[in-house]
Order: C-alpha cells, then structure tokens, then sequence
C-alpha cells in the first residue's frame, strides 16, 4: 500500500482506495490508452482461444490454425503487460 496524491483536491490518500475520503472524488479512472490495451488485448486473446477452439474441433493443429494462433496470443498478452505496466507508472506517477 502507497500513498498517491487525490485527483481532485491533492490531498494523501491510500492507493488502495477508490474514492478520496476528503473530497469524494474517484480515483484509478483508467486513461483512454489504458482502456485501448486491455480492450485490444482482451479481442486478441478471446480471437486466439477462438482459433485454438477450432484446432481442437477440427481434430489437430496445422499451420492453417497455428499461423493465425501464436501471433494473436502474443499480440494479446503484449498489450495486457503494456496495460499493467501503465497502470502501475499512474499509480506511481503521483507522488
Ligand atoms: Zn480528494
């Protein structure tokens, strides 16, 4: 647990809080690149199980299924490690 300044009125508050005890304000509104990569991330890997799903209904794995798997899989995890990590550059950002 750390202390971040309030959005609203500046004051300390608990990080692990969502809304400011002194002014009421909401506090981790996630920014719009943050609500991109979670999004993006999530239609990446929701396309990739999708691919997998049919690999596995269709009775094995070949390239026709692999080829568009891996890449979608790992475009999806990059874009929730870059949603993580900006979530936690906020945080820490307000100091
Ligand atoms: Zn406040």
């Amino acid at each position: 647990m750390a202390l971040v300044s309030c959005r609203e009125c500046g004051k300390k508050i608990s990080d692990s809080t969502n809304t400011c005890p002194q002014c009421g304000a909401k506090q981790r509104v996630l920014s719009k690149s943050q609500v991109a990569y979670l999004a993006w991330g999530i239609v990446f890997i929701v396309f990739a199980s999708f691919f997998n799903y049919v690999g596995i209904v269709e009775g094995g794995y070949d390239a026709s299924v692999l080829a568009p798997m891996i890449p979608l899989y790992v475009i999806g995890i990059v874009l929730l490690i870059l949603f993580n990590n900006s979530k936690k550059k906020s945080a820490t950002k307000v100091n």
